[in-house]
């Protein structure tokens, strides 16, 4: 990396100082920025995290968010995460980890609302059969689409394709893709990363418990649960029902990022910069405690949860409405868009209807699928 006085044009001067006050010296700075492949002046008022920030914000992708599937398609009520809240309560808990280690909470927001930009409508479910339908063109992964949205199919400027994102959240995407094992990141990556992975296993617990997929009395066989239940015990008496569970929440939150924190720490303590942060293998991991526990509550979610019938029927048909729709629009390539046309020009027939299905929302690809009577023959 350059020397960060090189880029101090990036940067407002108030910015630079503010950071240099409060930043960990193991925190990326915003100065330190490479900058962006389109050469832009700085901004008087944001920083280049900030921008990229509200470029996402803004995208069409962002908003498709609040209509696709994070475990629970709308169908089975309105009360199940969305990909959109799912993605809000990611980056609520990764600030609240970047703050408390002194990281850079724009670099981590910008990358907490990338990080599931590219799921496709339907979930994993969906993403599995694009995957299978793409096969013999490099197949698809979320991860990897979230970085042609931003590099290719949204746009913040006329001259050119993409949102122009500042290489470090582009770099942080591309590291979901492509990490080799153990390999340390910068810690605004691993922040996002972790705290994706304590939502999840907290909110799917919780939408099954709403939505009757699970009882309460099960969830307090899990390891992990029966502690966070002991701890709230310990600190309220005579919680209803009702409380005890949103007070584990609660706890289960809390106490995942305090075991974080205190790994954490004890690792950064006299780390002088990102780079040495780097090479001293610095990596944001829960305790071995737990991680075990945490291990039996994925498994007990895998076994009951992503697995539970209702779950499976809604899995099936919302596959059957992706393969179905690809197939027919794979040979008729006209009905597509013609944008999307044009990138089946460019990338091939497979990859352009594979770009247009995976931006839908559920119901949009519902829609279409009715419209389009793809699967009456
Ligand atoms: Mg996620």
């Amino acid at each position: 990396m350059s020397s960060p006085a090189a880029h101090r044009s990036n940067v407002s001067l108030a910015l630079a100082q503010r950071e240099a006050a409060w930043l960990a010296p193991y925190a990326m700075h915003s100065e330190e920025s490479r900058g962006r492949r389109h050469r832009e002046p700085a901004h008087p008022l944001r920083g280049p995290f900030e921008i990229d920030r509200d470029r996402i914000v803004r995208s069409a992708a962002c908003r498709r968010l609040s209509c696709k599937t994070q475990v629970f398609t709308g169908e089975m009520g309105d009360y199940p995460r969305t990909r959109l809240t799912h993605t809000l309560e990611v980056c609520s808990i990764a600030r609240r980890l970047g703050r408390a280690l002194r990281l850079n909470e724009d670099l981590i927001e910008a990358l907490a609302l990338t990080h599931d930009l590219g799921h496709p409508p339907f979930g994993h479910a969906g993403e599995a059969v694009l995957d299978e339908c793409l096969a013999e063109v490099g197949g698809f992964c979320h991860n990897r689409h979230a970085l042609r949205i931003v590099e290719e199919l949204e746009r913040c400027d006329r001259r050119f394709a993409g949102l122009n994102l500042s290489i470090e959240v582009l770099e942080g995407q591309q590291s979901r893709i492509d990490r080799r094992a153990g390999e340390a990141v910068p810690l605004e990556i691993q922040v996002v990363e972790a705290a994706d992975s304590v939502t999840y296993d907290t909110h799917d617990a919780d939408d099954a418990l709403e939505l009757r997929l699970l009882e309460l009395d099960e969830l307090l066989e899990v390891p992990l649960w029966a502690e966070a239940a002991r701890r709230v015990r310990q600190a309220y008496s005579d919680l209803t029902r009702g409380e005890l569970r949103l007070a584990i929440l609660q706890e289960l939150v809390d106490w995942q990022l305090d075991d974080l924190l205190r790994g954490a720490q004890a690792k950064l303590a006299g780390i002088e910069s990102q780079d040495e942060a780097r090479q001293a293998g610095v990596t944001l991991h829960a305790s071995p405690e737990v991680a075990e526990q945490k291990a039996d509550l994925e498994i007990f979610l895998h076994d009951r949860v992503y697995r539970h019938h209702q779950v499976m029927r809604m899995r099936s048909r919302a596959q059957s409405i992706l393969r179905e729709m690809f197939h027919f629009l794979a040979a008729r390539p006209d009905l597509l868009p013609e944008s999307f046309r044009q990138r089946a020009l460019l990338l091939g027939v497979e990859r352009g209807v594979g770009d247009y299905l995976a931006g839908m929302t559920d119901r949009y690809a519902q829609q279409q699928y009715e419209r389009l009577g793809a699967g009456r023959d």
